[in-house]
Order: C-alpha cells, then structure tokens, then sequence
C-alpha cells in the first residue's frame, strides 16, 4: 500500500507530450478542468494521487502443475462521494499507472452521472484468451483473497471490465462469501442467477447506443444516414453494434483483435452474431471485406466509436480520421495530443466518462437492488438508465454551450466540481 502522505505529487505534464503515462493524460484533463474552475489546489492535490493502491504478488498452480506467480492490483482514487467502485481488468496491459487511470476516470464517471460512488479499479496482468477456466478461477479466487479486506457492500465494490465477465464476479462473490458471509452485493455484473441485475451485461453498450441516438437528434440527421464504424467486438462493441442498429444506424465496419471487415451498405449485426459464434472474430465474415483495425479507424464514416483499448487515436493517426464524430465508448481512447488535433479539425468527441457510463450506471442498480433484495425488471432497468444517461449528455451540453468549452471539458468541469464539493464538505481539506 502506497502511503500517501510520502507520495509525491506528479509534475503537471503538458499537452504537447505524447509520451504521458496514461494517468498522467488523465490528470491533464483534470488539471485544466480545476484551472477552469479555479480550484483549490490543496482538493487538487489530493486528486492527483490515488488515496490508495494495493499490488499484490498473485501465485497460481496452473494445470500444467507450474506455479506462475501474476500481479494484481486495487486502486482506489477517491471516495469522498461514496463508496469506491469500478471494474476488474485482465489483460496483459493492465499494470499499475493504466489500472491508476482508470480509477481516476471511475471518480469523475459517477460524479458525472450523479451516482453515489467515488471511484476504483483493480487489474491483474495476464492474457485470459490463453487461459483455461480453472485456471481463471483459481486466479480470480487468489486475487480476491489478496484484495478482500479493502473491500465491503459500503467500502468498494468491484465489477467486470476488459477480459472479466459475469463467471468472474460469480467466482469473486463466493471467495469473498467464504470470508465475510454471503454477500451478493460486493460485485455488480454477477449472474442473473446470483443477485445479477436484468440488463447489466447490454448496459454499456446500451448507454453508448443512447448517446448516439441523442447527438443524431441534436445534428437532426436520421440515424439511417449515419454511417457507423465500431473498433471491438467485446462486450462493448457487440451490444453497441447490435442496440446502434436497432435504432436505425448504419454499421459499415467493425474490428477485433483478429482483424477488420467493412460493407459500405451496411453489415447484417445478426448474420454477423452467427458467423462470430463459430469464428470467434469478425474477421472473415462472408458479408463484408477484410480491412485492418489500423484501417477501420481511418475509413469512411460518420460516427467512429473506439470500444476497444485506450490510447488508439494517437498523433500518428488523428489527422486522417475521417469521421466527423468520435464516440469514446472505450476509456480514455484518444489522447490528449490527438484530442488536441481533433478539436482542430472540428470533429466532436463525446467523452468515455459519459458515453460509457451505462456500465457503473446498471451496476449501481444491481447493488441497489441487491441492498433492498428485490429485482427490477428489464424494462425498468433499461428506461432508468436510458433515462439518467439522456439527462446527463444533456446536462454536459448545455454546459459546454453555455461556457463554451467542448463536451469533454464540460464534462470535467461538471465531474470535478461534484468530486471537490464532495471532498470540502467532509472536511478532507
Ligand atoms: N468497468 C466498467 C467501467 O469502466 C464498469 C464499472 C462498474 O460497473 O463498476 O465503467
């Protein structure tokens, strides 16, 4: 544990790097948010570092009987609106300063959508796909036994992220259960089956979808007219290719690991499902051409929404993105250089603390629902979120109209003051 009273404060970086660190791209935007806000520089001290950070040495027997011993984190940013809360990634990437950013970014999520939580991450660095299911489980039951005394239905709740799903949470709940009692509460995205919500595992692709929707009918352009290109096709990027095609849009390309396919026309999200339960890719469906994931980011189209990793729209590709809209569905996407460029060319960029706020947002009514024991129905679960996600863009637009500042600096702006009211009026500084 990082004791925070010895920590450093980072330097402030510039926009003119694009070699910051991803928490340290974040802390730019929230650098030049609370400078906006001429804020306190003692609360934005205090936001700078995480209020606490657990790595821990994770040693599992893997099924060919030898020990790998992987390194697991828990991040959590800050807690001045609630209990800590954000999901649990599993991915090669994932050390220390990205899981940092990523709980910064899970702050200013739920201030910005008004949910009673600070914010939190957690991240083991291991490369799921070359797993099997035993060995996931012991590794998820490992790290939740090096991680559970921070945790608590009032302390931190985790949830799933990249590489982590309902199984995981549902591992999560009965090792923390075989400490503390049964406790459905402590995770969100768990299994219908175990306390899950209704609609939990659509819930960020159906905000990103939502947001869509809205800025369609703000630019009064019919979402049919509107031709859509999705980078992943995980959890995010399949349920927004699926909900943005219900409402009309036109997906003409879309990405994964494995590759890229395009169809100017428009890609049949159904056949496409079909193909993908065999294939395991997008690459190689039969209705569309094969293009690269570097290409998909560049092609033609209206809306690019990157549902994938951070960090791919960089320098070396912002001037030929081609879309006049970015929809940031994955976090922290496009840097801030790249940001910086975009904002040049005019093309809007919706921010991922808004556009994929449906995830946190659905997990907040799971562990109401868990608190109460009681469960929503779908269709309750899916109006409150399109409902709350509507109200928040809204909110963020009128503000970024009314000082004009773009969509995400006004949804810092709104973000950081919620956060250091929060952080005020308990007396913290
Ligand atoms: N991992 C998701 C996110 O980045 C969801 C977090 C949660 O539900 O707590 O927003």
């Amino acid at each position: 544990m990082v004791d925070r009273a010895h920590t450093p404060t980072p330097p402030a970086p510039t926009a003119s790097e694009e070699v910051l660190s991803p928490s340290e791209s974040v802390l730019l935007s929230v650098r030049e948010s609370a400078s906006r806000l001429a804020m306190d520089a003692e609360v934005v001290g205090l936001l700078s570092t995480s209020w606490r950070e657990i790595r821990a040495q994770l040693p599992v027997r893997m099924d060919d009987k030898k020990l790998r011993i992987f390194e697991g984190y828990r991040v959590q940013h800050n807690g001045a609106r609630g209990p800590y809360k954000g999901g649990i990634r599993f991915h090669p990437a994932a050390d220390l300063d990205e899981v940092r950013a990523l709980a910064m970014l899970m702050t200013y999520k739920s201030a910005l959508m008004e949910l009673p939580f600070g914010g939190a991450k957690g991240g083991v660095m291991c490369d799921p796909s070359r797993m099997s299911e035993n060995e996931l489980n012991r590794l998820t039951r490992t790290y939740t036994q090096h991680i559970h005394m921070v945790l608590g239905l009032q302390r931190d709740i985790p949830a799933p992220d990249m590489g982590t799903n309902a199984q995981t949470m549902a591992w999560m709940m009965d090792a923390y259960g075989q400490m503390h009692g049964h406790t459905p509460g402590i995770v969100t995205g768990k299994p219908v089956e175990l306390g899950g919500s209704f609609g939990r595992e659509q819930a960020t692709g159906r905000g990103v979808a939502a947001c869509m929707g809205e800025y369609a009918r703000i630019e009064g352009i019919d979402p049919r007219d509107i031709r859509v290109a999705v980078q992943g096709y995980g959890n995010v990027g399949s349920w927004t290719c699926r909900l943005a095609a219900e409402l009309g849009f036109r997906i003409v390309a879309i990405s994964d690991v494995k590759g890229g396919i395009a169809n100017p026309d428009g890609i049949d999200i159904g056949a496409l499902d079909r193909w993908f339960a065999i294939a395991k890719s997008v690459a190689g469906f039969p209705g569309a051409q094969p293009i690269t994931n570097e290409q998909l980011l560049e092609i033609p189209c209206d809306y690019l929404v990157p549902a994938a990793l951070g960090e791919v729209v960089t320098i070396d590709n912002a001037e030929r993105i081609s879309a006049r809209v970015v929809v940031e569905a994955a976090n922290h996407p496009v840097t801030p250089a790249a940001d910086a460029i975009l904002a040049r060319r005019g093309v809007m960029v919706l921010p991922d603390i808004l556009v994929n706020a449906g995830g946190v947002t659905v997990s907040y009514f799971e562990w109401t629902q868990n608190i109460q024991q009681f469960r929503w129905p779908l269709e309750r679960v899916n109006e409150e979120l399109e409902a709350r996600i509507v109200a928040a863009f809204n909110q963020l637009m009128a503000r970024a109209a009314k000082d004009g500042t773009r969509p995400r600096q006004a949804a810092f702006d709104i973000a950081l003051e919620r956060v250091g009211q929060a952080i005020k009026l308990r007396g913290f500084v």
